[in-house]
């Protein structure tokens, strides 16, 4: 009996119809039929890839992204709560984009505008928002746009930026956070804009602009270490979200005008209303805004508007001690590598409050205070093997500060 043809078991072409036939225990497998199982992996592989991500994206409620946020984030509860609902709707707009459903009602982005005084935690929000999403985030500086002059290179470099963030996965960096920061810097000078073109800023607004509200960008990646002979890598900004922060300096002048020329209308002040002369802020709408002289294109393409409240000594003293990567834990941490046990008593905790709120220091002062009152401790405990405790009271902290600023003044004479 002649010996049949071998065959592949899948598609049961004969061997001589095949470019290669691969043998098996039981069966064969033709070049043509691994291309197709191959494809059919690759597919299912990718539906599950989509559905890992919708089940991440949409695993935190705006109640838990909330409840994040409190662990790094002492008080502002406004800005808390708004930020929750518009990290949680941009990705449900992510999710409509990534399903591939053609929707009758498209969802726009939710990009933020933070007004609060430099020091209240702006950046530590976007910060704690990026790490809870585990999405790679860009912090820029807005005044470096304006001092360049070249705008639009400029404002693509922070596309750069949120790439190498995201180790140049660029589907990663379109599914990122940037934070601008210092927006409020690139405002008209003016209200007039006959009067004072300032172009410079207004230049940098119109490039911004383009970012904000979507559109595929040219992005050099500069330093690129995947792609070092690639000259740009083009970035879809659609599905990034922008979080913008400044501190707006004399915003309240604004809102204090417009509070007691304006008693009808969106965002006036009933009567019987009592106003908060002490946080105007806490009034803010965007028209303020305009006033203070971002174009309304930009205002427009970042809807949700915020505001952080000043740090007040509660809430200075909390932030010492309450976040999860709180300064005293993190000085606990360090003499514990030593072996020592540090502890802080809560006189010693309201003294260096106290000082920070007499040199209107902030939130950024506390850290500078802890090291001026520690730095000695650091410096010589590690080599006293006998000490295996500290306790730093107020007379301590007291001496240190006074010794530190003696140091000081004796350097400075
Ligand atoms: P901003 O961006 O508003 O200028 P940052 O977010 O950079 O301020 O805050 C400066 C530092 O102060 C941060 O490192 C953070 O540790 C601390 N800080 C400021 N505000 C808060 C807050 N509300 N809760 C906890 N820490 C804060």
């Amino acid at each position: 009996m002649a010996k049949e043809e071998m065959r592949c078991s899948f598609c049961g072409r004969p061997k001589s119809e095949t470019a290669i036939l691969i043998a098996g225990i039981d069966a064969h497998i033709c070049d043509r039929c691994v291309d197709q199982a191959y494809g059919i992996v690759l597919e299912e592989e990718d539906a599950k890839h989509l559905e890992g991500l919708s089940n991440e994206l949409l695993l935190k409620k705006p109640m838990e992204i909330r409840a994040f946020l409190d662990e790094y984030v002492i008080g502002q509860d406004q800005t808390k709560k708004v930020m929750a609902v518009a990290v949680y709707n941009h990705y449900k707009r992510l999710l409509q984009e990534m399903n591939g459903e053609e929707e009758d009602i498209e969802i726009e982005k939710s990009n933020i505008l933070m007004v609060g005084q430099t020091g209240t935690g702006k950046t530590l929000v976007a910060k704690t928002i990026a790490k809870m999403l585990n999405v790679p985030l860009a912090i820029v500086d807005a005044t470096v746009l304006t001092e360049a002059g070249y705008v639009g290179e400029d404002v693509e470099g922070i596309l750069t930026k949120l790439l190498q963030a995201a180790d140049y996965e660029v589907d990663k960096a379109e599914r990122g956070i940037i934070f601008i920061d210092e927006i409020d810097k690139i405002a008209r000078k003016s209200d007039n804009p006959s009067i004072t073109r300032d172009v410079s800023g207004e230049g940098v607004q119109q490039a911004l602009l383009k970012l904000l509200e979507g559109s595929i960008v040219n992005v050099p990646p500069k330093g690129g270490r995947k792609h070092p002979d690639q000259k740009f890598i083009e970035v879809n900004t659609k599905n990034i979200l922008f979080i913008a922060g400044g501190a707006f300096d004399g915003i309240e002048r604004i809102i204090s005008k417009r509070l007691n020329f304006q008693s009808v209308g969106y965002g006036s002040i009933k009567e019987g209303d009592k106003v908060d002369r002490t946080n105007l802020m806490q009034y803010i709408i965007p028209k303020d805004v305009k006033d203070f002289g971002l174009i309304p294109e930009i205002i427009g393409r970042l809807p949700v508007l915020t505001y952080m409240n000043p740090l007040d000594r509660e809430t200075l003293r909390a932030i010492l001690t309450e976040p999860k990567n709180a300064l005293i834990k993190q000085y606990e941490k360090l003499f514990d590598m030593d072996g020592i046990s540090f502890t802080i008593t809560d006189d010693a905790l309201d003294y260096i409050v106290d000082k920070a709120l007499a040199y209107k220091l902030g939130a950024r002062g506390l850290r500078s205070l802890c090291e001026a009152i520690l730095t000695d401790a650091m410096y010589e405990l590690p080599s006293k093997e006998e000490v295996k405790e500290l306790v730093v009271d107020r007379v301590y902290t007291e001496q240190a500060l006074n010794k530190n600023l003696m140091q000081r003044l004796e350097a400075a004479s």
